[in-house]
């Protein structure tokens, strides 16, 4: 029998603000240890919670990005559960009523197979818990600390619906949902620091099946790798199961990714009882209804939905539309939107912006977000290297001096002598030269060697100083060799 997977993810995404959901400490990652807390997020008695206004406000960012309808009364809830890096002893967040609900994020299915829209089941709010270090060596070997700068801070957990049928529509959701939080500005979207986390539930059944099989939950991927990896492993290993008699069983798993496997960390039975209840100490939250028309309002272009418009717009191909919105700074499809308006051919620039300007970017030789380049001077560069006026080579070496100091590229070309010699007569002079001091070799090519050519352009090149126009030297010179 040939089983398909059936797989849903639940992302937990840190929201971009200074200070913690329901108190005034810092958000920082990276100071010592319980340096950033307080009565509130240390859970000490007697204190209450004030929620973060801004919070709200990047939250419902999110769901309007991602197209759900907002709950203008939503509640808070208590989750309740006990370990030592949740001071409380329940964490703050929301249950029956989320924030959020039923929206979408289109995907690309891998290998051009078309788009998806992945449903998003619920987007709630809630806190982070603090973070347990265990000591594996010296004095205190088998001992744990806890850190709490961490508890309090600001989450959306986002809930699709088990809609992807593979491990790489799971990861082209995940990217795609990043991209999106970063775009938006409520997350850095940054894995490695835990500020986008992802739990991946995951069942097999037989192909043409309509009941969903018994699923299990995947815990430790965070990375797009590690994600892949668990999600296949858990795959063959469900299947096996089911092939060999056998039945799932629902439970937590815990993926291991230097031995490339899943393994059983908590079963059904000794699965969570959160007692969920209603959060006594927060009134349900209302929203305004003004005020989220004011964040639609401001809503920016989405990733993707640019890469739509640079296919249609620009008639770039879709690596290229891709490129250049998709996973990086949203900063570089603006630039290109600039540039295009006082340039013609989308399909050189993105070749400059995929070559030069991102392998500067990423050498670090300049930053997006202090650009000395304009879009005027990249447009008129450009301009240069299509009207023959400097060579390919010679533009090169303008684009890296316009990202160092900015300038204007006519008089940088001016001030280096880069211009290149169009004139048909000084080069015609010159290759006549050549071939007066090289009579053997134009002998040899006329005579069938025509893999001189490439020698006699050397010479002209050398004697012009590499500024002739290359287009006329080269057909020039098959002129002048084939010709007597
Ligand atoms: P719970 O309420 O138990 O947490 P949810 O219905 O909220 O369950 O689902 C949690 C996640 O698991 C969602 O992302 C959902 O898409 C996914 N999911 C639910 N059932 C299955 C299944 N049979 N196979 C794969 N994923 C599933
Ligand atoms: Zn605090
Ligand atoms: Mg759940």
């Amino acid at each position: 029998m040939e089983y398909v997977p059936v797989i849903g993810l639940e992302v937990h995404a840190q929201l971009l603000t200074r200070s913690k959901i329901f108190c005034g400490c810092s958000t920082e990652f990276g100071a010592p240890p319980n340096h950033h807390t307080c009565p509130i997020c240390l859970g000490m008695p007697g204190v209450l919670p004030v929620l973060n206004r801004r919070v709200v406000e990047l939250a419902v960012r999110t769901g309007l990005a991602l197209g759900c309808e907002i709950r203008a009364l939503s509640q808070w809830a208590r989750t309740n559960y006990f370990y030592p890096d949740l001071p409380k002893g329940y964490q703050i967040s929301q249950y029956e009523l989320p924030l959020c609900e039923h929206g979408t994020l289109p995907i690309d299915l891998p290998g051009g197979a078309g788009e998806k829209r992945v449903r998003i089941k619920r987007i709630h709010m809630e806190e982070d818990a603090g973070k347990n270090i265990h000591q594996a060596g010296g004095a205190a070997a088998g001992t744990s600390l806890v850190d709490f700068n961490r508890a309090g801070v600001p989450l959306v957990e986002i809930v699709s619906e088990p809609d992807l049928g593979s491990p790489e529509e799971a990861s082209a959701y995940l990217k795609g949902l990043r991209d999106v939080l970063v775009t938006l500005g409520v997350c850095n979207g940054n894995m490695e620091q835990g500020s986008f986390r992802c739990d991946a539930n995951v069942s097999v059944m037989p192909a043409g099946a309509t009941e969903l099989g018994t699923r299990t939950e995947l815990k430790n991927i965070n990375s797009f790798r590690f994600v892949r990896e668990a999600l296949d492993f858990e795959i063959k290993r469900q299947i096996e199961v089911l092939r060999s008699g056998g039945k799932v069983v629902q439970e937590t798993r815990l993926y291991d990714p230097d031995a490339r496997r899943t393994q059983s960390m908590r079963s059904k039975e000794e699965a969570h009882d959160y007692r969920y209840f209603p959060e006594p100490d927060l009134q349900p939250l209302r929203l305004d209804a003004g005020w989220m028309e004011e964040i639609r309002t401001g809503l920016p272009e989405l990733p993707r939905d640019r890469m739509l418009r640079f296919e249609r717009q620009y008639g770039l191909p879709r690596e290229d539309a891709q490129a250049l919105t998709c996973d990086v700074d949203p900063a570089v499809g603006v630039l290109f939107d600039e540039v295009m308006r006082r340039y013609g051919d989308a399909k050189k620039l993105a070749n400059w912006f995929r070559g030069e300007l991102f392998r500067a970017l990423k050498d670090g030789e300049a930053r997006l977000d202090e650009l000395k380049l304009t879009s005027e001077a990249f447009a008129a560069l450009l301009g240069l290297v299509d009207s023959a006026a400097i060579s390919l080579n010679a533009a090169k070496e303008v684009f890296a001096t316009l990202l160092k100091e900015g300038g204007d590229p006519a008089k940088i070309v001016e001030a280096r002598g880069l211009r290149q010699v169009s004139d048909t007569q000084e080069i015609e002079r010159v290759i006549d030269e050549v071939i007066a001091q090289h009579p053997d070799e134009a002998t040899r090519y006329r005579s069938g060697k025509k893999q001189l050519l490439g020698f006699f352009t050397g010479q002209v090149m050398k004697a012009m100083k590499g500024k002739g126009n290359p287009v006329l030297v080269n057909q020039t010179l098959q002129r002048k060799l084939g010709s007597s």
